[in-house]
């Protein structure tokens, strides 16, 4: 840990920490400088005051002792009477980081009889499952869940824990590092685990500029949410194994400050993430006319549309059908992508599909480094032709 201390007694006011600084983080108060909350620490100002009145103060952390703090925990999210299947692809992913390190996987099921859900568990791998069981727990209410899993994290002491980043994951799983005064990582795009427990956390930042490592050092347990799709997942074993764990539900948990008013259930909406094919649209399509040909396609081949990030800020297609960090995660057997570029911000969250397929005028287009088949050339041309053949060969 590192912060910035003025010296006052040395400080001339001159303000010269204050210009260099390309955060703003420096506001000259009464003629000295003070840090806001912009300050990265990066010790610009350090270097660039003449008088050595700022410093740079590291302090030492007291570092948890990593061996007390073992396995992996998934947290098995139950919503909508249904085992979301984000938790089967973590627990997939947390089966593969343990093994060579020989960390068990355990899951926490929090509800109101999810006892049939523990039960299916048992085929997923994993080495507990933890139930807590209440009809106090029918509905999410984050504080009363929270409550719960942090029972079981106090009890079983795991190394690492992974949650899926749907709505109800992004609200438990800040809750639950603030309670442990430890870090999260929101949205994984990769997941890697050192010899040491380390949980190397990778996901795109600064506007997908960079992907980042991102490593909970001095504390346990390490939080880290992912998105459906962006993981495998796993075969189910025909075989039960796994112990099952009744835990009593935590004091207070019946007396959470949330209320349940009333429950409105969503109508089951086909997402692109389900898609099994798809077909996408970008910049390269020059009026909203255009997506018919990219709908046409999708429909003839069984599939879904969807689109970049562009389309949807021009208003052709809702946010639904976004591919990308700010939209979905897809993962079909084939997508096809029609006049996209392939910014990192689109690729990272669709190369892992099984069969890559792009148009694009562009050669260097980016999209080429992650098609498995690039077809150099006017979506204008290829797509009619495409539309033309399969038609063709159905009459
Ligand atoms: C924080 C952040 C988050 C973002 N999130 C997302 C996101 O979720 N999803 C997303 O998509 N973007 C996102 N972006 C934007 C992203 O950086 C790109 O700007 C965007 O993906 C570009 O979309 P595109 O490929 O459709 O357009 P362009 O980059 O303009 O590419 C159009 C492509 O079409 C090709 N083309 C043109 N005419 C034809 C033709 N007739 N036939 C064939 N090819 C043709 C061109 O060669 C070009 O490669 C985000 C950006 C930031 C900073």
């Amino acid at each position: 840990m590192a912060k910035i201390a003025v010296l006052e007694r040395k400080c001339t006011g001159c303000g010269l920490c204050a210009s260099s600084c390309p955060f703003g983080a420096i506001d000259m108060k009464d003629g000295k400088p003070e840090m806001n909350a912009a300050c990265k620490v990066c010790g610009i100002c350090v270097k660039a005051c003449p008088e050595k009145a700022i410093l740079k103060l590291e302090t030492k952390v007291d570092s948890v002792d990593k061996t007390k703090w073992r396995d992996i925990l998934v947290f098995a999210e139950v919503s909508g009477g249904r085992l979301h299947p984000v938790s089967l692809e973590l627990i997939g992913k947390a089966r593969e980081l343990g093994g060579p390190i020989g960390f068990n996987v355990k899951t926490v099921l929090v509800g109101q009889n999810v006892q049939p859900f523990a039960e299916e568990l048992r085929h997923w791998g994993v080495s507990e499952i933890a139930v807590y069981d209440d009809p106090s727990l029918s509905f999410f209410r984050a504080d009363a869940y929270a409550a719960c899993v942090e029972d079981y994290i106090k009890f079983a002491h795991p190394s690492v824990v992974l949650v899926g980043a749907t709505s109800l994951g992004r609200s438990l799983a800040p809750r639950l590092a603030t309670r442990f005064h430890t870090g999260l990582t929101a949205d994984c795009t990769k997941l890697e685990l050192r010899e040491n427990s380390d949980l190397v956390q990778i996901r795109p930042a600064f506007g997908g500029n960079i992907m980042a490592q991102i490593v909970t050092t001095h504390t346990r347990p390490q939080f880290a949410t992912v998105r459906y799709k962006v993981m495998n997942t796993p075969e189910r074993s025909p075989e039960a194994a796994g112990n099952i764990l009744s835990r009593k539900i935590p004091q207070g948990v019946g007396a959470s400050r949330i209320s349940c008013v009333s429950v409105l259930p969503v109508p089951p909406k086909k997402s692109i993430s389900d898609a099994e094919i798809l077909v996408a649209g970008g910049r390269g399509l020059q009026k909203e006319a255009d997506l018919s040909m990219i709908q046409e396609l999708a429909s003839l081949l069984g599939g879904d549309w969807a689109v970049s990030r562009p389309l949807v800020e021009k208003g052709w297609a809702g946010n639904d059908r976004q591919i990308g960090l700010s939209g979905r995660t897809v993962r079909p057997r084939l997508i096809i992508t029609c006049g996209i570029s392939g910014a990192i911000q689109f690729a990272a969250c669709m190369n892992g599909s099984d069969h890559i397929v792009s148009i694009n005028t562009d050669p260097d287009a980016p999209i080429f480094q992650v098609a498995h088949t690039a077809i150099v050339g006017d979506l204008y041309e290829i797509v009619p032709e495409l539309i033309a053949s399969i038609k063709e060969e159905r009459t």
